[in-house]
């Protein structure tokens, strides 16, 4: 159907829509008849084609080929032990499965965080405005359209005022273009001409308008090329892409050790079967190979919890960005203030203006008529400085029949100010502008009581100026001549307490080494009031745009420290400002809301959209949605992201630390021309099954609680920076040393053959095994003891040991498994020396903790990885 050459009265009526719109009963049948207003995806991957990949991994392909070659030799050699080949596809397929299952859960995390943040949009039912899940729109559906929106739906407008929209993913034009509904166009002019039209997925840059929805879904335009969208790949992180490097050199020197290993076994005449499958299950054990799916697992976890903490993170790499986050640049309103806000005063050039007086009600029944609030019964919809003048007057409704809108100049923050002109009953035209008392001072004529404005500012007001004045014609008159000449009405003080949980937010910021930065739009006065009530303006000073405007780049990144409040910016100062952080090495967050914050949300490290009063053109640039739009919660998204990375760095030095200690056993045994240690299928045992669980386990490990009093952590640091690196070597060599001296005790005193010590190749493997168990105990915090009282539990850590020591018990005492793992049943003495061992990593790392708190302190800067980059979005 060609809408675009119908008029608006010809549309409603072939869809069937009143004045009022649909009615919900009307509604509810053409969602079943037409489905939801969605685009489908593509297929997902299959089930079984997911568990195949699995399989892609090369060391998994090692290991098949491994469990072949021992299946081939065992055959030739008319032997019927095909135990290790059965066990290791056994163990390739447990393996394969858990990668399958925490892979769908960081799958489904993310899913569940993508439709937390679906849009949403304003439309007309049976008269009333109400706000829908974008999804649920209809053909026929009235849809109000506001700035900063993105279309949800084909749209035929049937009103517009100044809106323009950007429509770039439809017609690849990065100019915003102007619509108007009374513009009729051909049936075949193009789609990027028809003015008349708002597509599905394009976005308002500014004005506002309604219209009725006339396609949905896959039915839209943007539906009819839907199908040669492709899913995209989730990025990798830079920790990701920096352990995949880190992991790939790693390998390499495993697989070198490794083949050195399988030619000193030869020579030294171990059966080649043999020597080669310990060779590849040892390489298994050495290559980090699952580093980079830890990462995504630990980082898929956090995301979830941010976003039940009300923090909806969009992009992966924001998470890991967020621990090194060392400046907060936040918008005043809503964010740090509670956007509730009420009229407590009005003032004009005389002085205070009497409460119930004839001035008090002409200076609201001129703010009133210059709003967009809608009122519904008793609730009105709207913006909140609006609600505000609307909810002290009271009588919005009557004012907009008994003087309707000819013409609107809509508010931006660009502007600061907003103009109606009303038709008066002798047909002359009032023209009403109210916005900032600065702004309008330079419009009106004699002023807007400047002294007033500053003293109510002050005391921490939001003041609006109104001036008004008459004209008998409109034709021709343009935007900026309606704004000038004006004669100043009064001024109206509203007060907008800050959230109560800033103030300790803010000085949890200041203990954590972060700077908290007020960028506002409202008055220099009004900002400083509220910045030092909550602790954010204490040695800093306050900065205006128009000082900013003078001040070239260069001066602001030198001065950038100087200021904690940037007043009366608008849009454009806040790139500005992110990148003047940024010269200095700053990580910057930055709150933002309006069409025109997108820039900066971008430019910044982390941008952060608000969630309820945020446009989806912010949101839609953002890295993060605050969904309670609170400054808060940045804080806590900062606490949880400093908590998923030093969770990333435990569960990286407990898989490493372990690798390094089945490796040296493996190797200085050789190196001794001692019989081999450790069987493949054990190896194989410990590195793909009894260590991975207390690894993942290690990866929810509770915040440490003193994660806010260190610095943030420096960005581009790696993440084996402070010490770490060391740390896994030394532990390695301890966790080996263990094992090999279990082995050796077990081999000399107990076995009784020196060449097939099968008590001490029991006793070596139990040790390696619960010794690693051990020592993700360590892992738990860098400097507190396990045993301090009061820390946080980790169940998942204490069910994953008991549930890995089982089975360990299991394969060592019961026959059956005993047999398959080429253990021996152990005596009472023989299990206590190996629990006496296994328990050492515990006894040397308190020690050394103990030691180090006896130290002073230093403080030790944490670690960040590389987060410059940014996907594009
Ligand atoms: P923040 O940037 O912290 O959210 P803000 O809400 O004050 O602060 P803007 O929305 O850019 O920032 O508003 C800037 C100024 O414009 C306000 O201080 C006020 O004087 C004026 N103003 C705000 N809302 C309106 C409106 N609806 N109509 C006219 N003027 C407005």
């Amino acid at each position: 159907m060609e809408w675009h050459s119908l008029t608006a009265a010809e549309c409603e009526k072939k869809l069937g829509t009143a004045k009022e719109g649909l009615t919900q009963a009307k509604a509810a049948h053409r969602l079943r008849e037409y489905g939801e207003n969605i685009l489908e995806a593509p297929p997902g991957k299959s089930l079984l084609r997911r568990f195949l990949e699995q399989f892609k991994d090369f060391m998994v392909i090692i290991l098949l080929l491994a469990a072949a070659v021992s299946f081939l030799t065992s055959w030739a050699q008319g032997d019927t032990d095909y135990i290790d080949a059965v066990i290791i596809l056994l163990i390739v397929n447990v393996n394969a499965v858990i990668g399958l299952v925490q892979e769908s859960r960081a799958e489904k995390a993310l899913t569940a965080l993508q439709d937390l943040t679906a849009p949403h949009a304003k439309v007309l039912r049976a008269g009333q405005t109400v706000q829908i899940p974008a999804q649920q729109l209809v053909p026929g559906d009235i849809v109000l359209l506001d700035t900063g929106d993105l279309v949800p739906a084909d749209i035929r407008l049937l009103q517009s005022v100044n809106l323009r929209v950007q429509e770039s993913a439809l017609t690849g034009e990065s100019q915003a273009v102007q619509k108007n509904e009374s513009v009729l166009c051909q049936p075949q002019t193009p789609l990027g001409d028809r003015k008349n039209m708002c597509y599905s997925s394009t976005s308002v840059t500014s004005g506002h308008g309604r219209g009725i929805v006339v396609a949905t879904g896959m039915q839209t335009q943007v539906g009819h090329i839907a199908r040669m969208l492709t899913v995209q790949e989730t990025p990798q992180t830079p920790l990701q892409k920096k352990l995949e490097a880190t992991g790939k050199v790693l390998g390499i020197g495993a697989l070198v050790l490794c083949g050195i290993i399988f030619v000193m076994g030869l020579l030294q005449g171990t059966q080649p079967l043999d020597m080669f499958l310990t060779s590849i299950s040892l390489a298994v054990a050495a290559i980090p190979e699952g580093l980079p799916a830890v990462v995504t697992i630990v980082l898929a976890a956090g995301m979830r919890r941010m976003a039940e903490r009300k923090a909806i993170v969009r992009h992966m790499m924001a998470v890991e960005t967020l621990g090194s986050a060392s400046v907060i640049c936040s918008d005043k309103t809503g964010t740090l203030t509670q956007n509730h806000m009420t009229v407590v005063e009005m003032r004009d050039t005389s002085g205070r203006i009497a409460e119930h007086s004839p001035r008090e009600r002409q200076l609201l029944d001129y703010a009133v008529l210059c709003t967009n609030c809608t009122v519904d019964g008793s609730h009105i919809l709207g913006e909140a400085t609006e609600i505000a003048l609307c909810e002290a007057a009271k009588n919005k409704e009557m004012l907009d029949r008994q003087f309707p809108r000819v013409r609107e100049v809509p508010f931006s923050s660009a502007r600061k100010r907003m103009t109606v002109v009303v038709r008066l009953p002798e047909g002359r035209f009032r023209v009403i502008v109210k916005g900032a008392p600065d702004v309008l001072e330079l419009l009106c004529r004699g002023g807007c009581a400047p002294r007033q404005n500053r003293e109510m500012a002050s005391r921490a007001l939001r003041v609006l100026a109104v001036a008004v004045k008459e004209i008998s014609t409109l034709h021709g008159v343009a935007d900026a001549s309606l704004e000038s000449g004006l004669q100043f009405v009064g001024l109206i003080g509203m007060e907008d307490p800050p959230r109560p949980e800033v103030g300790e937010a803010v000085s949890l910021c200041r203990h954590a080494g972060i700077r908290p930065v007020m960028i506002t739009g409202d008055h220099a006065a009004t900002a400083a009031a509220i910045a030092r009530t909550l602790g954010i303006l204490t040695n800093g000073s306050v900065i205006s745009g128009f000082e900013l405007d003078a001040m070239p780049q260069d001066i602001l990144t030198k001065k950038i420290y100087d200021y904690s409040v940037f007043a009366r910016v608008s849009p454009a100062h806040k790139v500005r400002i992110v990148q003047a952080f940024q010269s200095r090495g700053e990580v910057v967050a930055m709150t933002g809301d309006g069409v025109n914050d997108a820039p900066a949300l971008k430019a910044a490290d982390i941008g952060c959209a608000m969630g309820r009063s945020g446009t989806d053109v912010a949101k839609g640039a953002a890295d993060m949605i605050l969904a309670d739009d609170n400054f808060a919660t940045i804080v806590e998204a900062v606490r949880e992201g400093r908590g998923i990375y030093s969770n990333i760095r435990r569960t990286i030095h407990f898989l490493l630390s372990c690798n390094v200690g089945e490796l040296l056993a493996v190797f200085i045994s050789f190196l001794l021309r001692l019989p081999l240690p450790l069987v493949a299928i054990q190896l194989l045992w410990v590195n793909l099954v009894t260590d991975s669980f207390p690894a993942l386990a290690l990866g929810v490990e509770p915040i440490d609680q003193d994660v806010m009093e260190k610095k943030p952590i420096r960005r581009g640091s790696s993440i084996f920076a402070n010490g770490l690196g060391w740390s896994i070597i030394v532990e390695g060599c301890l966790i080996g040393a263990l094992s090999l001296l279990a082995y050796t005790i077990g081999r000399l005193f107990f076995d009784c053959s020196l060449e097939n010590p099968i008590i001490g190749r029991t006793m070596g493997f139990a040790v390696l095994s619960l010794s690693q168990l051990a020592h993700a105990f360590n892992m738990r915090s860098d400097t507190h003891s396990l045993f301090e009282r009061g820390r946080p539990k980790n169940g998942k850590l204490v069910a994953a040991t008991i549930g890995c020591a089982a089975a360990m018990a299991a394969v060592v005492a019961v026959p059956a498994l005993a047999a398959v793992f080429k253990t021996a049943v152990l005596s009472p003495l023989q299990w206590l020396i190996t629990l006496a061992l296994s328990l050492c990593p515990i006894a040397v790392i308190e020690l050394e903790k103990l030691l180090q708190r006896d130290r002073p302190v230093t403080q030790k800067p944490t670690l960040l990885p590389n987060t410059s980059q940014k996907p594009n979005t």
